[in-house]
């Protein structure tokens, strides 16, 4: 089989199949080879890597997944690309697709049962209308993950690795970091999918760590400080944590931004991760 990185092979497959594009899905396909090897290249794919894609359309970028690394497993959501992905896939013996939404899945327990002690790597050119929830399940359900490389809006990728004041900093930006070292990979222009996408893309690389970022002693009540204190940006952390769910009093909330070192009258978008660490800490022991 012919690799499918060119618009002629692509729309050939898609013809054949009688196979429409559905804007709700975020069905976007590469079909530029430079794109992909820089995809390939930021992963750092070897023969002792287990890949999961989320995503492969018609199976452009696994079929160069499958060459470089041990096994590819694919979760496909839409049904209608199963039997073109049964041929453009038909000579890779190591790739496994799923049809399933990668949502609705128990990755954990899906990857523990496959692979026994090993990690994965993620590769994918993520749907945007999902990219948040996807990355984030990864890393909440503590799936035995190594590393994140995907194809993200360019604002999300901002957003991703933005540091504290600035305007891309935010929840998601802390509750990425606290898991993960953010490398940017390329900046991608909308001429290399069809149909093109009204939003410019970008390719970033989420190295997890070994051990998350700073000490918390309860994640819950640190994810929960960290979204509280961005809720409205406007506002001091004194009056976001007040209208939080937790239901500490000002004073209570005063005495202990004082017990953590943090002025109250900082907004959420100052805070270091290390500061949302010693906050939260702080708040867990009265809970
Ligand atoms: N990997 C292909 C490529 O690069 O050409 C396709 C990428 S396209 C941007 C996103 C793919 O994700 C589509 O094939 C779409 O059907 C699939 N998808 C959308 N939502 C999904 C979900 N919740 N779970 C699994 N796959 C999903």
């Amino acid at each position: 089989m012919e690799k499918l990185s060119s618009p002629k092979i692509t729309k050939e497959i898609v013809n054949k199949y009688g196979f429409k594009f559905s804007k709700s899905l975020g069905q976007n396909f590469l079909i530029d080879e430079n794109i992909i090897y820089k995809i390939i290249e930021g992963s750092q794919i070897t023969k002792e890597d287990i890949i999961v894609e989320v995503g492969p359309g018609i199976g452009t970028l696994t079929q160069y997944l499958a060459d470089k690394a041990e096994k590819v497993l694919a979760i496909e959501i839409d049904k209608s690309l199963i039997p073109i992905l049964e041929e453009t896939l038909k000579d890779y013996e190591n790739v496994e697709v799923i049809n399933s939404d990668v949502l609705d899945l128990d990755l954990k327990g899906l990857i523990e049962n496959k692979f026994p002690d090993r990690k994965v790597k993620v590769v994918a050119n993520l749907p945007y209308y999902v990219t948040t929830p996807i990355i984030m399940k990864f890393l909440e359900e503590e799936v035995p993950v190594k590393d994140i490389v995907v194809m993200v809006q360019k604002e999300v990728a901002d957003r991703l690795k933005a540091k504290p004041k600035t305007k891309d900093y935010g929840s998601l930006s802390v509750a990425v970091q606290y898991y993960c070292e953010p490398e940017i990979i390329t900046r991608v222009p909308k001429s290399v999918f069809i149909p093109n996408p009204n939003v410019e893309s970008t390719v970033i690389r989420l190295k997890v760590l070994e051990n998350p970022k700073v000490n918390v002693k309860d994640k819950k009540v640190f994810l929960n400080v960290v979204r509280a204190s961005f809720a409205k940006r406007r506002k001091t952390l004194l009056n976001s944590l007040s209208f939080s769910d937790f239901e500490l009093s000002k004073d209570e909330i005063k005495k202990i931004l004082k017990a953590s070192n943090i002025d109250s009258n900082r907004r959420g978008e100052s805070l270091t991760i290390q500061e949302f660490a010693i906050l939260s800490n702080n708040i867990s022991s009265i809970l």
